[in-house]
């Protein structure tokens, strides 16, 4: 290949080309096979070259490319909203797409802001979302992330009208002695002070991942938890904004993370999972209430970009989820995490710099630390995510680590979010060649 003229998401080495994926399969420019372990950032929820999607891509370009959608909707668009929010999963009745997950949590906070403008109250400006969170690279959503490593450079020119409290992480955040139910009570008290302090009627929503991904590892939430921050918003009139770009869509064994928490938001945003990597999109579910509170307004949402609701996007994604149905690919998922869970923990789960294993359904991750007992982190100058990354490339493995400097305050993690489609053997293939790499990784850490 002649030398790269694109700027890389990591200029200290030039990354591996992947020239073709099949199956839970991705391979290089020397031919090599290397797994899936992660789908990206739980992204190829299908693994590569599924047929169906592909045909359905190529249909799609057959007939209509591209129609602007303050013209036209296009059948892809109608059929994908349809498949999604026909059935009014938790009261979620319409549906709007976009290109990736930062626009989709952009709509989401202008949505819910106008919302409130239409129904009269538009003294609402204010924002709450939950530290070492991530809601994507935009300003708006960059503005919601709690990642304090990403936010920092852009700090100066970010919105005020969010603020943070903590978010549910039990493995560092709990306080010793701590039952479950006091430490979500703790932290729904803490949500309910910020409303104080905010002043009554002037939050828009609160938001926050179901299961946060990229910036604490997998961490789903405690039991009640959800139900006790949405009976906080409740009592202020805000509405509940869940991200599931990264854990939505059957990555955690049902088609919605927020299922399994005994709760459904009022606006919900979705992207990786929907169309599997084949396509880029993104969208926004909202529940009933949301739209009829459009409706008695102006009746259309006041924001928009050139591709959104793309015809070949949705077609593409509307095969990824007929896929997900017609393979009974949700319980696959539920079993093979089970086995993930399983595997992950037979290798690591006694290593003394393993200090939590955790996740749902087919996304699990492990965060690594200097000594288990004292949950110390280990150097971030040792780059201990990007040796894992190297050494399990090294292994024919692609897993997703995490810088631990972040914030400051946690240790290096490493996601895995294999396929959906991936079976036992794939899975075994899968720990296996992880536990290898997070051991390698280990040694070479302490070696400096
Ligand atoms: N929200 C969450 C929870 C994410 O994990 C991500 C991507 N990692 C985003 C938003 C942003 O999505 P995108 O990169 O598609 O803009």
């Amino acid at each position: 290949m002649p030398s790269s003229h694109i700027i890389h998401r990591t200029l200290r080495s030039d990354p591996p080309l992947a020239l073709r994926g099949e199956g839970v399969y991705l391979y290089d420019e020397t031919g090599r096979a290397i797994i899936d372990g992660s789908g990206g950032a739980a992204v190829a929820c299908l693994g590569h070259g599924h047929p169906k999607v592909v045909a359905a891509i190529k249909a799609q370009l057959d007939k209509l490319a591209y129609a602007h959608t303050s013209l036209f909707s296009c059948e892809p668009a109608e059929r994908l909203a349809d498949t999604l929010v026909g059935h009014a999963p938790g009261g979620l009745t319409h549906a709007w797409f976009c290109s990736s997950g930062s626009e989709g949590n952009e709509a989401a906070l202008k949505l819910a802001r106008q919302y409130f403008i239409e129904i009269g109250q538009p003294q609402r400006t204010r924002f709450i979302a939950r530290r070492q969170s991530y809601h994507g690279n935009t300003l708006g959503a960059l503005a919601a992330g709690g990642n304090a490593m990403r936010r920092a450079p852009y700090a100066p020119i970010l919105s005020g009208a969010f603020s943070h409290v903590s978010p549910c992480y039990p493995y560092r955040e709990r306080h010793s002695g701590e039952t479950d139910a006091e430490h979500v009570g703790r932290l729904a008290a803490e949500l309910e002070a910020e409303f104080q302090r905010l002043g009554p009627g002037t939050v828009i929503a609160f938001i926050a991942e179901t299961v946060v991904g990229a910036t604490l590892g997998c961490a789903t939430a405690l039991p009640g938890y959800f139900p006790a921050v949405r009976e906080v918003c409740d009592r202020h009139g805000a509405l509940l904004i869940l991200d599931e770009v990264m854990c939505g869509m059957g990555r955690t064994g049902t088609m919605h993370a927020w299922e399994a928490e005994d709760v459904a938001p009022d606006i919900q945003v979705v992207a990786k999972g929907l169309g599997g990597g084949y396509q880029p999109i993104g969208g926004v579910l909202a529940h009933r209430r949301v739209v009829e509170g459009l409706a008695s307004g102006s009746g259309a949402l006041a924001h928009g970009h050139t591709y959104q609701a793309h015809p070949i996007a949705c077609a593409a994604a509307l095969a990824v989820q007929e896929a997900i149905a017609e393979e009974g690919l949700l319980e696959n998922v539920r079993r093979m995490g089970a086995l993930l869970e399983a595997r992950l923990t037979e290798r690591l789960g006694n290593h003394r710099e393993v200090g939590d294993i955790r996740g749902r359904g087919l996304f699990w991750a492990v965060e690594l630390v200097r000594d288990r007992a004292t949950k110390e982190p280990f150097d971030p100058a040792l780059k201990l995510h990007e040796r894992v990354k190297l050494e399990a490339y090294a292994r024919g493995l692609a897993c997703y680590p995490m810088n631990g400097t972040i914030d400051g305050k946690r240790g290096d993690h490493a996601i895995l979010a294999p396929p959906y489609t991936a079976d036992a053997t794939q899975i075994d293939m899968i720990a296996e060649r992880f536990g290898d790499a997070v051991e390698a990784a280990l040694a070479s850490a302490r070696e400096g």
